[in-house]
This record gives C-alpha cells, sequence and structure tokens, in this order.
C-alpha cells in the first residue's frame, strides 16, 4: 500500500473568522441563537461569466457575491480581481466589512465581492467586458438600499466607473451611490483614493500615542505598494515615522535613513506598479519584511502572511493591518504572548470604507465636500473607533483584535434584536 506522505489541508480563512467570533461571543455571554445567526452569511451569489477575450476565444470566469450581513444596512464591501479568489475568501471579507462597519459605526452591512482572474494578463477591453458582465448579471442583487461595492485589491475607480454605468443602464435611472470609489467627476469623494491608507497611519499614530512611543523617534517596513500601502507609508513618513523597508509581489527594497515614499510612489507610476529598480534604496528579498528590524509593521497585501511559523520573529512592537486578515488567530496568540500590539484589520483599515459611507451620503444629498472636510470627518470617525476599541480592551483586559471583535457583535446583535427574526 501506497505510504501517505503528506496532506495539505487547504487553509480556511473562514474558519479564523468563526473562531475570533466564538471567542468574543465566549467573552461577552452571547446568546448561543443570535451567535448562529451572525455566523452565516445572509445572501451567495456565484455567477458564471463568459468573455470573449482579444484573441477571439471565450474563457469562462467564475464571480462573487456575498453579502453576509444586512441587519445594520445594505451590504457594502469591495470587489477582488485575483487568481486566488474563492468563497471562502469572499466569505471572509464579507464578514470582516460587517464588523468594520459596526465599529465604525457607519449604517451599513457587510459584503464583498471578486472575480477568479489575472488582471496582470489582461486588456483594458478584457477587463471592461469582464466587469460589465459581472455588473450585469449582479444587477438585481446590488443597489444604494441593497448592496453597495468598491474597490479592493485589482479594482480602482475605472472599475467602479462601469459598475455604475452598467448598472445606471439596466436600470434606467442615475444612481451613482450603487458604487463607491469611484471618480471624483462621476460623483466620487474627494480623498476616498488616500482613505485607507490614511487611515491606517492614523490608527497607527493613537497606538503609538497609547504606548509612550514618539512616531519621530520610530521606524517602519511596509509589505505592498498597492494604493493601501504606499499610502500608509507616505502618511506614516508625514507623521515623522522613518520607512525603512518596503515590499511588493516583485521585490524588497531597504534604506537605513528612510526612503523617500513620495519619490517611490511617483516612480512605480512610470514602472508598471512595482518598486524593483529604485535607485533610492538597496533591493533585499521581499521574504525579509515581516520580520524586518522595525517598531512598526504595516501588512498591507494579502490575507494569512503572518503565521506561526514567522509571529516569533516579527522584531516590531505595533502591526497596524492594512490588509484584511494579515494574521492567523495562531500568530495572533503568539505577538499577544510576546507583547505585540496588533491593530486589527477591522479598525486599522477601515478608513476607506468610511470615506465610501461619505461618499454614498453626499452622492444621496446632490452635495460634494472639500478635501479638508472629508479628512477631517475620517480623523474624527478613526480616533472615536479607536478609544471604543481600546476601552473595550481594558474593560475585558483582551487584546485589541477580540476587543474588535466584541465591539461589532454587541452592535450587530443589538440591532438584530430589536428588529427581530422576521419568519
Ligand atoms: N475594500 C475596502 C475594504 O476592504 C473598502 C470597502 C468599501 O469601501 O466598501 O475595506
Amino acid at each position: 500500500m501506497a505510504k501517505l506522505k503528506s496532506i495539505t489541508i487547504p487553509v480556511s480563512t473562514y474558519e479564523y473568522v468563526l473562531r475570533y467570533l466564538d471567542k468574543a461571543a465566549a467573552k461577552i455571554k452571547l446568546d448561543e441563537n443570535l451567535l448562529r445567526i451572525i455566523k452565516d452569511p445572509r445572501k451567495i451569489t456565484i455567477v458564471k461569466l463568459p468573455i470573449q477575450m482579444d484573441d477571439g476565444s471565450f474563457q469562462v470566469f467564475t464571480g462573487y457575491r456575498v453579502q453576509h450581513s444586512t441587519v445594520r444596512g445594505p451590504g457594502k464591501g469591495g470587489i477582488r480581481y485575483h487568481p486566488n479568489v474563492n468563497l471562502d475568501e469572499v466569505k471572509s471579507l464579507a464578514a470582516w466589512m460587517t464588523w468594520k462597519c459596526a465599529i465604525m459605526g457607519i449604517p451599513f452591512g457587510g459584503a464583498k465581492g471578486g472575480i477568479t482572474c489575472d488582471p496582470k494578463k489582461m486588456s483594458m477591453n478584457e477587463l471592461e467586458r469582464l466587469t460589465r458582465r459581472y455588473a450585469a448579471d449582479l444587477a438585481d442583487v446590488l443597489g444604494p438600499e441593497k448592496d453597495v461595492p468598491a474597490p479592493d485589491v485589482n479594482t480602482n475607480a475605472q472599475t467602479m466607473a462601469w459598475i455604475m454605468d452598467t448598472y445606471c443602464m439596466h436600470r434606467g435611472e442615475y444612481s451613482p451611490s450603487v458604487v463607491t470609489g469611484k471618480p471624483v467627476v462621476l460623483g466620487g469623494s474627494r480623498g476616498r483614493h488616500d482613505a485607507t491608507g490614511n487611515g491606517v497611519a492614523i490608527a497607527v499614530r493613537e497606538a503609538a500615542k497609547a504606548l509612550g512611543m514618539k512616531l519621530n523617534e520610530c521606524t517602519a517596513a511596509v509589505q505592498g505598494f498597492g494604493n493601501v500601502g504606499s499610502i500608509a507609508a507616505r502618511s506614516l513618513m508625514e507623521k515623522g515615522v522613518k520607512v525603512v523597508a518596503i515590499s511588493d509581489v516583485n521585490g524588497g527594497l531597504e534604506n537605513k535613513k528612510g526612503i523617500d515614499v513620495n519619490a517611490l510612489i511617483k516612480y512605480t507610476a512610470g514602472n508598471k506598479g512595482s518598486i524593483s529598480g529604485f535607485s533610492g534604496a538597496k533591493e533585499i528579498s521581499k521574504n525579509r519584511i515581516l520580520t524586518f528590524k522595525c517598531d512598526i509593521l504595516i501588512p498591507a497585501a494579502l490575507e494569512n502572511v503572518i503565521t506561526e511559523k514567522n509571529a516569533a520573529k516579527v522584531k516590531a512592537k505595533i502591526i497596524g493591518e492594512g490588509a484584511n486578515g494579515p494574521t492567523t488567530p495562531d500568530a495572533d496568540a503568539i505577538l499577544r504572548k510576546n507583547g505585540v500590539t496588533v491593530i486589527p484589520d477591522i479598525l486599522c483599515n477601515a478608513g476607506g470604507v468610511t470615506v465610501s459611507y461619505f461618499e454614498w451620503v453626499q452622492d444621496r444629498l446632490g452635495y460634494f465636500w472639500s478635501e479638508e472636510d472629508v479628512n477631517n470627518r475620517l480623523e474624527e470617525h478613526l480616533v472615536r473607533a479607536f478609544n471604543d476599541v481600546f476601552a473595550v480592551s481594558r474593560e475585558f483586559k483582551c487584546s485589541l483584535r477580540l476587543a474588535a471583535y466584541i465591539l461589532a457583535v454587541k452592535r450587530v446583535t443589538e440591532v438584530l434584536l430589536l428588529r427581530g427574526v422576521y419568519a
């Protein structure tokens, strides 16, 4: 009989979400019926998308939209284009949106979408056809009062413009508030593009303050140089932090004197988005970034990168989760034991959805705010949410992550109880 050498069990990120949820529920002795209701997503839509490629051939892509909760308001959350997109991931991302919106106190539930594809290998025309077909198939699922998408990994303002246009053409109406993160000329909000990254830096500043650390004496390492990582790095630099290491999918950079983030952002714009070959820093292996010697670590790429394998080697004192789900629960426990303060994703990167909320409000009013106004309101919302989570962590003597889950679960179940369960 053949010997069984090793079995690789695929990681279920949703199992991780449930583990945190169970912990939070146990801490507040949540009624088990309520827990059962909030554990499962409310609605899952899966669509097959046949698309004609530029060479004339047809490819069939799979698209997802998961509405985890619509208890506190319409579903809200981004759409991701990536080869690894799958139902388990989209479910997890949707659940995190529910908790994120509850923590920020904005009137949305949680949703997320995705298409399994490799956008880096597709032309603009192919991406437009794919996006429009997806939006057309979901025209009945989406809506300003139902479910409001936004950009996520590998999608952007142009993607949102296509979705908005497709939705409006199908409905025969002008409904810009069906998506957020649109170009400003189409009813997008000023400040939305930078909001997630700016929010990460605000959350890090608040955590540093709580720990008695001075930002102008701190160094940072940033994993990922997309919309979140690049702006978080720039915003930290503006707050006095020396950004000593940065990585992206292609490689890593190090400069002990501090990387000029503005120069790097300019450089990547002319280098297909890649940081490789930048002259203002030394090239290093991207694998070194998470354990790089620094005070502040910003994982701003994908989920499950800080695991039980590398968590003990993390040198940073603060981790600001720019990405969704970058830390596995086992790694989280190790970091806590080692005294690392983790600002959880559902708080740390919530600046994006907060300004998405402002965009939705502005679209519905038909009245648009200045960038300064948007940024001041973002600051106010994030500081308040940070303080709320911090207070819960004191009350329950627990990590910021568990505190964030506790706060979110309390806020969602409070509304669920008031609304009751319709049967
Ligand atoms: N994709 C972002 C997130 O994960 C933004 C979602 C939104 O603005 O709706 O928070």
